[in-house]
């Protein structure tokens, strides 16, 4: 099945990297929700939250640090920001290759919509 994201972990789809190593990548979203929205991806095709397996919980602590390395580096780590991972159709997931969200740069709102 074909995978945007695996595209852009291919160098086949062209985006805004901004960290990439062995095992994750980040890169800007292409239709920010905040001043900073970056999402955190790892080259693995994980399609949901779901999927993980126990193999993969080293790669997913590592996703998580990545996102934090990311938030420290676009200044917002001391503000706040929000990750965000949503799984399946009624949590708006629309690309199925596992990704969290980093968003800030703004006043994040409370129950989320
Ligand atoms: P989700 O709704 O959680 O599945 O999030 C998918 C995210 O991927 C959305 O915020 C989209 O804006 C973003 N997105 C989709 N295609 C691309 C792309 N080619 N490059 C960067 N971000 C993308
Ligand atoms: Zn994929």
């Amino acid at each position: 099945m074909h995978c945007v994201f695996c595209d852009i972990v291919r160098k086949k789809r062209s985006a805004q990297i901004l960290f990439e190593d062995n095992s994750v990548l980040a890169f800007e979203d292409i239709n920010p929700q905040a001043p900073v929205h970056v999402l955190v991806i790892p080259k693995k095709h994980i399609p949901t939250s779901l999927d993980i397996k126990e193999e993969d919980f080293p790669l997913i602590s590592y996703l998580i640090e990545t996102a934090g390395r990311i938030a420290r580096e676009k200044g917002i780590a001391e503000r706040g920001f929000r990750l965000v991972m949503n799984c399946n159709r009624e949590a708006g997931q629309t690309v199925f290759h596992l990704h969290l969200h980093v968003l800030g740069g703004r006043s994040m709102h409370w129950p989320p919509g």
